[in-house]
């Protein structure tokens, strides 16, 4: 029971009463006795409500009662059992020019905005989709040229992770090839149409070959699923450019060959981080390693975070706890059989010097 003061009639004035509310409406109560029965769906919300004071009415044959409650818990019960109608009728029943005109401008926005963020992106994938596969080989390995000078590769480096990746059970069309840049930071990235590069500095954290495999299984997914393409033709189309994607395919390769060097530092989606996670899961399982692997390998990456620095990896790949704990709720469900690979530990040891 709450206290509400009630008014009836034409010149109202107030009375003390008592309430009590349920799923059906309010029932009102005067000296203990119940006197009205005011069911949700015949009443009328105050636009002017507020916390700690509502008046709530219930229209009649000409004329209204009010019922005036500053009971904060009880306005809360009656907000719980609200249906959305008559939360509707809370707004003012005619409508100014103003409000119409204002109406109209927010559905516009929507309608631009679910354009936007649903159109676009699909639009932009359809271009990524006429790109060859050839195009993209040659935009990705030009942009490795213009990015990794040769003396910075460790070549002898480049050819044991190429071999390591070879011993992987993975079918793909793009020839994918391996690069160790002699550099400490613990980073690592992937071109369009093949090349993936693996800084030393990753290669010194790590302490088993299945965080290799994962690493390598992550970054190739982002080369088997396009994601530089598409990151880019989205950002391009966020320009504006859109008739220029769906219109010329040889002018779409031009423009995302001229921001290929941005791939170093473009940050993916938070999509296409999961898709490569949970593939880079798969490939694990296939190749019968051990998926704990994954899990060491955000290990290396959270500690990097933790320093001082925070290196291009982790700008590129955010989110590692909640990465984390998708890829342990995903390992409980597989149930990965995995066996010692000496093959994978042996070219291991030799990348990381042992
Ligand atoms: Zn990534």
């Amino acid at each position: 029971m709450y206290s509400a003061i009630f008014y009836q009639g034409h010149k109202p004035k107030g009375q003390e009463i008592e309430i009590s509310i349920s799923s059906f409406g309010i029932k009102l109560f005067r000296d203990g006795n119940a006197v009205e029965n005011w069911n949700f769906d015949e009443l009328k919300l105050d636009p002017n409500n507020e916390d700690g004071h509502w008046i709530i009415s219930k229209k009649e044959v000409g004329a209204s009662s009010y019922l005036e409650i500053k009971d904060q818990q009880c306005i809360d019960q009656i907000k719980a059992y609200l249906p959305s109608q008559l939360k509707r009728k809370s707004t003012p029943s005619k409508w100014s020019t103003a409000s119409l005109l204002l109406v109209f401008t927010g559905v516009l926005i929507a309608v631009v905005g679910l354009l936007y963020f649903v159109f676009l992106p699909k639009i932009s994938y359809a271009a990524v989709a006429l790109i060859p596969k050839e195009a993209e080989t040659t935009i990705g390995e030009s942009g490795l040229k213009s990015m990794l000078p040769s003396h910075d590769e460790d070549t002898l480096k480049s050819r044991l992770l190429q071999e390591f990746f070879s011993k992987l059970k993975i079918n793909s069309e793009y020839k994918i090839q391996m690069h160790c840049h002699k550099d400490q930071v613990v980073n690592a990235f992937a071109l369009p149409g093949g090349p993936i590069v693996v800084y030393d500095g990753i290669i010194q954290k790590m302490t088993h070959y299945s965080q290799l495999v994962a690493l390598l299984g992550h970054e190739y997914t982002h080369i088997e699923k396009r994601h530089s393409l598409k990151s880019i033709a989205q950002s391009l189309a966020s320009y504006g450019l859109v008739s220029l994607l769906v219109g010329d395919v040889s002018a779409v390769v031009a423009v995302i060959a001229e921001n290929v060097n941005s791939i170093q530092n473009l940050s993916y989606s938070r999509d296409f981080e999961t898709e490569s996670d949970v593939n880079a899961l798969e490939i694990l399982k296939n190749n019968k390693v051990d998926p704990k692997g994954m899990l060491n390998l955000f290990a290396i990456l959270e500690a990097e975070h933790e320093g001082a620095q925070i290196p291009k990896f982790m700008s590129t790949h955010p989110m590692t706890e909640d990465r984390m704990s998708l890829i342990q709720s995903k390992m409980k469900k597989m149930e990965i059989e995995f066996e010692e690979n000496p093959e994978l530990e042996s070219l291991f040891c030799q990348l990381i010097g042992e």
